[in-house]
C-alpha cells in the first residue's frame, strides 16, 4: 500500500515538474518579447519555489508538504472559478454625426487668411489660439521635431505616399453584370478571404447614421457633405507589430502606423473592388479618405470596445491594431454584437495609458456620455499638439496597454483569467505593473534602424 507520505512526495514532484516546464515557457516567451524584467521575475519566483520545494521535500513535516502542494494551484482556481464580473453592457450607440472638419487632422491644414480658416474660426473662436500654436510647431515628420530621424521618417513617409497612391482606387465603376449571391455565402467568403489578405478579424454591421461624418474635412473635399446611402459596413483589423510599437513614441511607431495604414488601405481597396466586380456599389475608407468614423463602425461590427484611449480595444491585441472599412450596398449578414464587458471593466481599473501619456490627454475617470454615446474620448487637441512637437504619431499609450502584449500562450492565459474571474481581473493590473513596469519607456532602437 502506498503511504500518505509517498503520495504527497509524488504529487509534489509532479507539481514541481509541471511548474518548472510552465515557468520555463514563460521565461522563454518573455525573452522572445524582449522583456528582461518579466523574464527575471519568472526566473526568480521559479527558483524560489523550487528551492522551497527541495527544502520541504527533505523534511518530515507533512503539513508543510500539503500546504506547498496547494499553493501553486491557487492561481489556477482563481482563473477557473467564474467569480463576479461586470454586467454585460448592452448599450447601443446613437447620436449625431461628427464633422470631420472638427478633428485635428483637418484643422491642422487650415491656412491663415483663407476662406476656410476664417469661416472655421468665426464659428469656433475659442479654438483659434491653441490651433495656431499647434500649427506653429515643427509638425509631422519634420526635421525640426523632437524625434527626427532621417532614415525612419523617410520610411514612414514612403508608406504614407503609397497610401496616397491608393486614393483614386477607393471607389469606381460597378460591373454591369450583376452576380446573384446569397448574403451568408458572400459574407463567409469576405471573412475568409479577408483573413488571407492579412486581417486579424472581419466584422459586418448595418451602416448607421452616426457612423458617417456629416462633412468631409480634407483637401479638395473640404466642407463637402457626406452622402453615403450604403446599407452595410465591413470593418476589419490589421495587427501593428509589437516590436515596432515598443519603440513608441520614437520613429518606429510612425513607421509602423504608416505601414499599417497602407496594409489596411490595400485590403479595403481590394474588397471594395471585389464587390464592384460582383455588380454592387462599394467604397473603401482608407487613411485620408474616410467618410466613416472607423472605431465606431468596428465596435458595432463586434470587433471590440472603445477603450480609455478612445481607440478600438480588441480582445486579443488591445489597441495595437489599425482599422479598415468598406461600405457597400451588397446585402451581407451583420454580426451579432459580441460586447465584452471585461474590456471596459479592465480599462476602468487600469489607467496605464493615462499615466504614461506625455501630454496628459487621457482621462483618469470613468466613461462619459459624449453625443449620446457612453465612451471615453481623449483630448485630441493636446494629443495632436504633442505629435506636432515629436514629429511622430506617438502611440506610447498603445505600447504600454496590457492588452497590447503579444497574442501568445502567456498573455492568452492572462486574458482568459481576466474574462473569467473578477478577482483575476483585479489582480491583473498590479501584476502587469510588476512584470512590465508602471511607467515603461520606449525600448532602444535596434542597430539596423541606425544610420
Ligand atoms: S492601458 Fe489600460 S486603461 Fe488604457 S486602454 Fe489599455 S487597458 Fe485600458
Ligand atoms: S498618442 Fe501619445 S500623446 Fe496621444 S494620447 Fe497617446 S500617449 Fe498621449
Amino acid at each position: 500500500m502506498i503511504s500518505n507520505i509517498a503520495i504527497v512526495d509524488l504529487l509534489l514532484t509532479i507539481t514541481a515538474g509541471l511548474f518548472s516546464i510552465l515557468w520555463g515557457i514563460f521565461i522563454y516567451l518573455s525573452l522572445k518579447e524582449s522583456e528582461p524584467r518579466a523574464a527575471g521575475i519568472f526566473f526568480l519566483s521559479g527558483a524560489l519555489f523550487l528551492l522551497l520545494y527541495l527544502l520541504v521535500l527533505f523534511t518530515d513535516n507533512q503539513h508543510l508538504k500539503w500546504l506547498l502542494l496547494v499553493v501553486p494551484y491557487l492561481p489556477v482556481f482563481i482563473l477557473l472559478i467564474p467569480v463576479g464580473g461586470p454586467a454585460p453592457d448592452t448599450e447601443t450607440f446613437k447620436g449625431n454625426r461628427i464633422d470631420e472638419r472638427d478633428i485635428m487632422f483637418s484643422r491642422r491644414l487650415l491656412e491663415e487668411g483663407t476662406e476656410d480658416y476664417n469661416n472655421y474660426y468665426s464659428k469656433y473662436p475659442e479654438r483659434k489660439q491653441a490651433d495656431d500654436e499647434t500649427r506653429a510647431r515643427p509638425g509631422f515628420l519634420s526635421e525640426r521635431s523632437l524625434f527626427y530621424d532621417p532614415l525612419l521618417f523617410a520610411a514612414a513617409d514612403a508608406s504614407f505616399e503609397t497610401v496616397k497612391a491608393l486614393a483614386p482606387e477607393i471607389d469606381g465603376p460597378v460591373s454591369d453584370k450583376k452576380i446573384s449571391v446569397s448574403s451568408d455565402k458572400v459574407t463567409g467568403f469576405i471573412k475568409k478571404w479577408g483573413k488571407m489578405l492579412g486581417t486579424i478579424n472581419v466584422g459586418i454591421t448595418p451602416l448607421r447614421d452616426y457612423h458617417l461624418y456629416s462633412h468631409r474635412g480634407r483637401d479638395h473635399n473640404y466642407g463637402t457633405p457626406v452622402d453615403n446611402d450604403h446599407k452595410f459596413a465591413i470593418a476589419f483589423t490589421v495587427e501593428m507589430s509589437r516590436y515596432m510599437m515598443d519603440r513608441a513614441p520614437k520613429g518606429p511607431a510612425i513607421m509602423e502606423s504608416a505601414r499599417k495604414y497602407m496594409d489596411a488601405g490595400a485590403i479595403a481597396v481590394q474588397i471594395a473592388w471585389f464587390i464592384r466586380n460582383l455588380g454592387y456599389e462599394a467604397r473603401a475608407h482608407i487613411d485620408g479618405n474616410y467618410e466613416v468614423v472607423c472605431p465606431l463602425v468596428a465596435r458595432d461590427a463586434g470587433l471590440g470596445e472603445i477603450g480609455r484611449m478612445g481607440l478600438l480595444m480588441t480582445p486579443a491585441h488591445g489597441p495595437r491594431v489599425r482599422l479598415g472599412v468598406v461600405t457597400t450596398n451588397l446585402k451581407l449578414d451583420p454580426d451579432k454584437q459580441k460586447q465584452d464587458p471585461t474590456l471596459i471593466d479592465f480599462c476602468n481599473k487600469c489607467r496605464k495609458c493615462a499615466t504614461v501619456c506625455p501630454s496628459q490627454s487621457i482621462s483618469y475617470t470613468g466613461r462619459e456620455i459624449i453625443d449620446e454615446k457612453k465612451r471615453w474620448q481623449i483630448n485630441q487637441e493636446s494629443c495632436y499638439d504633442y505629435w506636432c512637437s515629436s514629429g511622430t504619431d506617438c502611440g506610447w499609450c498603445i505600447s504600454v496597454c496590457p492588452y497590447a502584449h503579444p497574442d501568445n500562450l502567456l498573455h492568452r492565459i492572462v486574458r482568459y483569467g481576466i474574462k473569467r474571474s473578477a478577482i483575476f481581473l483585479k489582480l491583473a493590473v498590479p501584476i502587469d505593473d510588476l512584470f512590465y513596469g508602471k511607467n515603461p519607456g520606449p525600448k532602444e532602437l535596434p542597430d539596423w534602424m541606425r544610420l
